[in-house]
């Protein structure tokens, strides 16, 4: 399988090539050839296959021979190793939860899985050119980071350092980034969120630094995060009982890559009855399939932070499925924008009425989904849960008041020492850094 940039100003790629470099050189992003089709046989009989199988059936035509099949099947493994179970809500509407993973967010899969492919990629080029380490630079406003450090921790080759601004993530997220050590660092950025972005591109465009260090970006345009993701879509099927009537799927989304990868498997031969992008007020997408115009704004801050995205930089590749055919795309795709007072209402309604707790992500893909199924009369849902409640303590805690009962793993990390360098808002502070 080749990897072609959305931009086509660039070489094809190999599986790997893709992996370690991210983005391609002409600003495209990577998208594969073809779309593979899944067996008949694993749709039909999909509840006789364990995850790890069916995690491998999907994402082995992807990658090819690029990596040895015992190698890619440990990753596999290693990448779905905790519950993503499908929890029903009410007798239309059920919760498939992302978050048991380590850092409690779906970003886990995608990041466990791109660190080890990344891993293997660098293990056969460093046998071809002898270099040996990459240094994966990311920004992070929360989520992102901490998924990338657990991800990443302990792997041969690579170092990771991610930026965060100071005081502007939440304590649990402050933890889950700074307490790992070994190969994780965190710099303490004395700025926004903002600042980190900026320093991380201006570093990934300084040729003195990139001709010294072997920089890469871990964040969802880089395919080995995107393309794993479609695993839980084939997992929710598995536990869907309904098998003649396959549901909505509603996916609360800001840069558009989860909701991309379930496009992605429906295309390449999953049951899906339609998706659903759930979206907060930064409402690009849903302009979009009303006036077919896509037009990028400054992203506004909400409840469902992880969404706040002004131009969602995977939408490109949802067009690409499509091929660009509007009316193709509107039939499998709608969207709702939800507000913040309506997710609020949502988080305590849900929990009166089903005694079940959202996050604000999960509740925007629960609202938009109540919506769509209300037009819809014979068909029945999923929304994908996608942190767990206890990363957003103060929203939660005062919409519904009550404490969000903390999971052991949270309370070990809580006791751990925080260990992060703290540095001002510039970019030579961090070339010094990296450079040292
Ligand atoms: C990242 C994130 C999202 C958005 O996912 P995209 O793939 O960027 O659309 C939604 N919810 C949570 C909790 C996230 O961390």
């Amino acid at each position: 399988m080749k990897y072609y940039s959305t931009n086509k100003q660039s070489e094809p790629v190999s599986f790997t090539a893709a992996t370690i470099k991210g983005q391609a050189p002409d600003k495209g992003l990577y998208f594969p050839e073809y779309i593979p089709q899944v067996d008949r046989d694993l749709i039909e009989h999909i509840d006789q296959f364990s995850n790890e199988e069916i995690a491998y059936r999907v994402i082995q035509p992807y990658v090819g021979d690029e990596i040895p099949e015992a190698v890619l099947r440990k990753i596999v493994s290693e990448t779905v190793h905790f519950p993503i179970p499908l929890v029903p809500v009410n007798e239309r509407i059920s919760a498939l939860e992302l978050f048991h993973g380590p850092t409690l967010a779906f970003k886990d899969i995608g990041a466990r899985f791109m660190s080890r492919c990344l891993a293997a990629a660098l293990a056969g080029q460093s046998a071809l050119s002898g270099r040996a380490t990459v240094t994966v630079l990311v920004a992070t406003s929360g989520d992102t980071g901490g998924a990338v450090a657990n991800g990443f921790y302990g792997v041969e080759g690579v170092e990771v350092v991610i930026l965060y601004p100071s005081g502007k993530v939440s304590p649990v997220q402050e933890k889950q980034l700074t307490t790992l050590g070994g190969n994780i660092h965190a710099l303490e950025v004395l700025g926004t969120f903002d600042d980190c972005q900026a320093m991380v591109k201006a570093a990934f465009a300084d040729p003195e630094l990139t001709s010294q260090r072997f920089l890469t970006s871990a964040n969802s345009i880089n395919v080995a995060r995107w393309l794993p993701q479609q695993f839980y879509y084939f997992f929710a099927y598995k536990q869907w009982k309904d098998k003649n009537n396959p549901p909505v799927i509603s996916v609360p989304s800001g840069n558009f890559g989860n909701i991309c990868a379930g496009i992605l498997a429906m295309q390449s031969g999953l049951p899906v009855g339609h998706f659903i992008a759930a979206c907060n007020v930064n409402d690009i997408v849903s302009e979009y399939l009303e006036t077919q115009e896509l037009k990028p704004k400054k992203a506004v801050a909400t409840l469902s932070n992880a969404m706040d995205v002004g131009n969602p930089s995977n939408f490109v590749r949802i067009l690409e499925i499509f091929q660009h055919r509007f009316p193709e795309l509107k039939s499998r795709l709608s969207s709702y924008t939800i507000t913040d007072r309506e997710t609020e209402d949502t988080i305590r309604e849900v929990r009166e009425k089903y005694q079940y707790l959202a996050d604000p992500h999960g509740a925007v893909g629960f609202l938009a989904l109540e919506r769509y199924l209300q037009e819809h009369r014979e068909q029945k849902g999923i929304f994908l849960e996608t942190a767990h409640p206890v990363k957003f303590p103060e929203a939660v805690e005062r919409i519904t008041g009550e404490q969000v009962a903390v999971p052991e793993t949270v309370r070990e990390i809580m006791n751990r020492e925080k260990k992060s360098k703290i540095i001002a808002p510039e970019y030579d502070q961090l070339k010094s850094y990296l450079l040292q």
